[in-house]
């Protein structure tokens, strides 16, 4: 058969070396290269005590925010969820009764708002999308977890608390919206 390359090997099925059953040059070849490795530098950390800075444009968990009077901004448009090329974000929207102004910003807002995080890729396209500058990526690391289920993010681990507003600004100072 013609060869399409030169990188076809041809195997030999010749009887093994007394050296060769002994197996122990080979152990101990594997084990030398082993031991050499311990004096080269680690290319890894012992991660969680120690972190490696993360570049600012770094785009990790995502906040929904609130406004200065602590109000939800998202009004559930659906515009993160048509710009998002996974097809992570999925909401409902409910309207806002009267007595609820202090809670959303606008009439409409997002009774129900969910992120795959199993499905999401970070990309940062809801955040371009949002007219409303309610959603964005931060920093923070997406925990690990044992459960499918439990990458599923609802409202309760993405709207930001009103007492520990996440800080966004050196990310969008940094990053794409210099602008700013
Ligand atoms: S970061 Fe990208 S993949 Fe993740 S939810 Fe937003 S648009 Fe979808
Ligand atoms: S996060 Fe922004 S784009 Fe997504 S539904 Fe809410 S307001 Fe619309």
């Amino acid at each position: 058969m013609q060869s399409l390359s030169n990188k076809s090997k041809v195997v030999s099925d010749k009887p093994m070396t007394f050296m060769e059953r002994l197996y122990l040059p080979a152990v101990f070849g594997g084990m030398w290269i082993t031991f050499k490795h311990l004096f080269k530098k680690h290319n890894t950390i012992k991660f969680p005590e120690k972190q490696r800075i993360f570049a600012p444009v770094y785009r990790g968990q995502h906040v929904l925010k609130r406004d200065e009077k602590g109000r939800e901004n998202c009004t559930a448009c659906g515009l993160c969820a048509v710009a998002c090329p996974a097809e992570a974000i999925t909401m409902t929207s409910a309207e806002r009764k009267k007595g609820e102004e202090h809670l959303y910003r606008e009439e409409k807002y997002a009774s129900m708002y969910e992120i795959n995080m199993l499905r999401c890729i970070f990309c940062g396209l809801c955040e371009e999308a949002c007219p409303k500058e309610a959603i964005f990526l931060t920093d923070r690391l997406v925990p690990t977890e044992f459960e499918r289920k439990d990458f599923i993010y609802g409202k309760d681990k993405l709207v930001e608390s009103k007492e520990n507003p996440i800080d966004i600004s050196l990310r969008q100072h940094t990053g794409k919206r210099t602008e700013k």
